[in-house]
C-alpha cells in the first residue's frame, strides 16, 4: 500500500505543493522552501480596532444647514474660539493668561484635542496622533512656562538652561524607509532615484540647513517659533524672504518623490 505522502509539519502532498508554489516566485533563488516560509491566509479576526479621523458625521452636517437642528438658546462671549485642537486650546490658555476670561471654545467632535487627542485603554493612554514635540528653543518662555506647568520641566540648572524630567524624554525617532524589498535608513530614497534627484534632494537639505539658521536685515531668526517672533524681512544675504515655490520649484528642489508628481 502507498504510504500518503507528508511533510515533517504534517502537511498533505497537496498542501505543500500549493504552498511552495504560490511562494515560489519571490523565492526561487533563495533555495528549497520550508512549508513555515509560505505565505498562509492569516486569521486576524483577533485582533480588534478601527481606523479614527475627524468627525466626518458632524463636518458634513455643514454642507446642508437644513439638517442642523434650530438654535434653542443664545450666548454672548467676548471671544468666540472655533475647533478645539492644539490651536484652539492654546488661543484659549493664551486669552485666559491675558485676563481674557469670557470665552467660549467650540468643537465639532465629542472630544477635544484634534489631531493631538489622546485615549486611554487598561494598560495605559496613548496618542491617536501627535505626540511629540521638539525640545523647545530656550527664548520661548511660553511654551517653557507650559511644559513647567505639566511637570516636563522641572526648574532651571544655574547656567539658565531647562532640567527636563527624564520620564517625559525620548530620544529623536531614527527613520527607516522599506524600499524595493529593503529596508534603508532615513526617509529620502537612497536607491533607485537618478542622479539628478540625488543632487535635487542634497540642495534641499543644504537649503534647510542654511535656513535653520539664518538671521533677516532686523536681527531675528528668519525661522523661529513662534511664528510672530521670526523676522519679517528677508534673510541676509537671499533674494527672497521664503524660498517661493517658484523659485524651489526652479533652482532648488524638485525631487518628484517630494513633489508628489
Ligand atoms: C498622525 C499625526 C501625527 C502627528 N504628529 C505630530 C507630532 O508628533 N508633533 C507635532 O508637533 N505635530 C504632529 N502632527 C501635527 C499636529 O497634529 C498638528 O499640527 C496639530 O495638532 C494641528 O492642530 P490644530 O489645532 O491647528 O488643528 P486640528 O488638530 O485639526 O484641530 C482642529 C479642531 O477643530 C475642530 N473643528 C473643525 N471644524 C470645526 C467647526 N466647523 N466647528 C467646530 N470645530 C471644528 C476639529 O474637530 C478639530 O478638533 C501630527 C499630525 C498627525 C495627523
Amino acid at each position: 500500500m502507498k504510504r500518503p505522502f507528508s511533510t515533517p509539519t504534517g502537511l498533505s502532498r497537496r498542501a505543500f505543493l500549493v504552498r511552495s508554489g504560490a511562494a515560489l516566485s519571490g523565492a526561487a533563488l533563495v533555495g528549497p522552501l520550508l512549508p513555515s516560509c509560505a505565505p498562509a491566509a492569516a486569521d486576524l479576526s483577533h485582533i480588534q480596532g478601527q481606523l479614527l479621523g475627524p468627525n466626518a458625521a458632524a463636518g458634513h452636517l455643514l454642507r446642508d444647514p437644513s439638517k442642523i437642528p434650530a438654535p434653542t438658546r443664545t450666548i454672548n462671549t467676548d471671544v468666540l474660539i472655533i475647533g478645539g485642537g492644539v490651536a484652539g486650546l492654546s488661543a484659549r490658555r493664551w486669552l485666559h493668561r491675558h485676563g481674557l476670561t469670557d470665552t467660549l471654545l467650540v468643537e465639532l467632535d465629542g472630544h477635544a484635542g484634534g489631531n493631538a487627542a489622546a485615549g486611554h485603554n487598561p494598560t495605559s493612554a496613548y496618542p491617536w496622533g501627535a505626540h511629540y514635540l521638539p525640545v523647545p528653543d530656550v527664548r520661548n518662555r511660553e511654551l517653557l512656562d507650559f511644559l513647567q506647568e505639566t511637570g516636563t520641566l522641572s526648574g532651571y540648572a544655574p547656567s539658565g538652561l531647562p532640567i527636563y524630567n527624564d520620564y517625559h524624554l525620548c530620544a529623536a525617532p531614527d527613520e527607516r524607509l522599506s524600499i524595493r524589498g529593503h529596508w534603508q535608513d532615513g526617509l529620502v530614497p537612497a536607491v533607485g532615484i537618478s542622479a539628478d534627484e540625488q543632487a535635487q534632494t542634497a540642495r534641499f537639505f543644504q537649503l534647510i540647513e542654511r535656513l535653520k539658521t539664518a538671521v533677516g536685515s532686523d536681527g531675528r531668526d528668519a525661522f523661529r517659533i513662534p511664528l510672530d517672533a521670526s523676522s519679517a524681512t528677508k534673510p541676509i544675504g537671499s533674494s527672497t524672504r521664503f524660498p517661493s515655490p517658484t523659485t524651489s520649484r526652479k533652482k532648488a528642489t524638485r525631487p518628484r518623490r517630494c513633489a508628489g508628481t
